[in-house]
């Protein structure tokens, strides 16, 4: 399983989990960088929510 990560705009690497903070709620939140709150693309963040640092 290949690691999914996103660059963000700000410059962050977003990799883990930890990485994202979620913004609203029920089944579709909005996944934002960690750093300067700016959108995840969804299917990136999907995908990344799921990685933990091992
Ligand atoms: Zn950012």
């Amino acid at each position: 399983m290949s690691t999914v990560s996103y660059n963000c705009v700000c410059g962050a690497t977003l990799e883990y989990k930890q990485d994202l903070v979620a913004e609203g709620g029920g089944r579709t939140p909005t996944w934002l960088c960690r750093e300067c709150r700016t959108p995840v693309p969804s299917v990136t963040a999907e995908k990344i929510k799921h990685q933990h640092p091992s």
